[in-house]
């Protein structure tokens, strides 16, 4: 059995970030009091868990916490959080990935102009939620954005089709004017062509990622809309040689958050599941 593995694969450069920013934090002597990062740093429970070990706390709620330092993640926070964080006088680190960074100075900029801001996305992604905290109060019920001037931004790992369904159930309101802006980062754009391109040559998909992480999750729905049997795991204990049973070819494909070294071993794993069915040439 064959095995293709994407040729785009291992941690996206908001995430490579965000893990040096932890990394020289913890070298660093200025930040020698508990080092916090409210929710998950990036969508990889492995990575978190080993994050943990080496001193990064994941807490859940931001007034549990009084002193130390707060990492905001590469998805970005709220800007009520922030506020508080400073109203505490605590330290930040803010790793939020530059791309999303941009989606909010679009959100900024086009507010200050007047536009209801529309943001096609996850709405409990972290991410999402912290775009929203810069859109500040406003109803995005359709009655709302009825003769206004209206700007649609994606969430930064947003599927294009749902994006370009999204923005099409828009266009059916009524509206003086309408901005339209790609903010989907690039990494995600290639994952997601990269697995579709798989899709064409393999009778069976492994997409190896968090299972709360929404690009991986989304790489998976990709393949579950094809007709190609695919799993989503965490890591390679997950496989089972059934998945492969009968298979000529095995698509490997990897989100934003799963380092290199996972994608490795889950080949590895694959190529021992599917050695001796080889040999006995049964695939
Ligand atoms: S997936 Fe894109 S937006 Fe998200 S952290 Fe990676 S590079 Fe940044």
């Amino acid at each position: 059995m064959r095995i293709k593995v994407a040729t785009h694969s291992g941690f996206c450069f908001g995430v490579k970030r965000a893990i040096n920013i932890v990394d020289s934090a913890l070298k660093n002597s200025r930040y020698k009091e508990n080092i916090y990062s409210l929710g998950p740093i990036i969508h990889n429970p492995q990575v978190v868990n080993s994050l943990s070990k080496k001193g990064i706390y994941v807490i859940g709620d931001i007034d549990a916490i009084e002193k130390g330092t707060l990492i905001i993640s590469s998805h970005g926070a709220p800007q009520k959080i922030i506020r508080k964080i400073r109203r505490k006088k605590m330290k930040l680190i803010d790793a939020t990935c530059p791309f999303v960074k941009y989606a909010h100075d679009i959100i900024k900029r086009l507010k200050g102009e007047g536009y209801k801001i529309v943001v096609v996305g996850d709405k409990d992604h972290p991410e999402v939620k912290a775009l929203l905290s810069t859109v500040g109060n406003v109803d995005l019920h359709r009655r709302d954005l009825k003769s206004k001037k209206v700007a649609i931004i994606s969430q930064t790992t947003q599927n294009r089709d749902n994006y370009i369904k999204g923005i099409l159930d828009i266009l059916k309101t009524d509206f003086n004017e309408v901005r339209i802006f790609n903010t989907i980062c690039n990494d995600t754009t290639k994952r997601q062509t990269l697995t579709s391109e798989l899709l064409k040559e393999c009778d069976v998909m492994v997409v190896v990622g968090g299972k709360n992480s929404a690009n991986t999750k989304r790489l998976h729905q990709i393949c579950k809309e094809s007709k190609v049997t695919s799993y989503h795991i965490e890591r390679e204990s997950e496989l089972k040689d059934r998945f492969f049973s009968g298979k000529k070819c095995a698509g490997v494909v990897s989100g934003a958050s799963t380092p290199d070294d996972t994608v490795k071993k889950v080949v590895e794993r694959i190529k021992e599941l599917t050695k001796k069915s080889n040999e006995r040439g049964v695939f």
